[in-house]
């Protein structure tokens, strides 16, 4: 699991998160793993939360390794939508390093 400490990720939800048009999250954590763990198993708060409660599926799709919280500003400057493969066909990029999720999917249980 190395590289997966300090890391900026993007969340992609299947649907909208209720009355707001939100459909992406970007965040910061010090271990991915723990964080989305805790993404799964909290309802009712946050937009994870609330997606859980709602049964709208999301899944980790972009990871930049060795980031920080200015990392997580400069993402959410581009937009979780600019920087989704599933929404957006243009793969903004940033000056991060991103971990290649699609090859480490089976080493990560989201
Ligand atoms: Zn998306």
């Amino acid at each position: 699991m190395e590289g997966y400490k300090n890391v900026c990720y993007l969340i992609h939800f299947d649907k909208p998160i209720g009355g707001s048009k939100a459909q992406h999250y970007i965040g910061f954590t010090t271990d991915l793993e723990k964080r989305v763990a805790s993404h799964r198993a909290t309802t009712g708060s946050g937009l994870t939360g609330r997606a859980n409660f709602l049964g709208i599926s999301w899944k980790v799709v972009r990871v930049w390794r060795d980031a920080d919280t200015n990392s997580e500003k400069a993402l959410k400057r581009f937009g979780g939508v600019n920087l989704c493969p599933i929404c957006s066909k243009y793969r903004r990029r940033s000056s991060l390093v991103e971990v290649n999720t699609e090859r480490s999917e089976n080493e990560m249980v989201y």
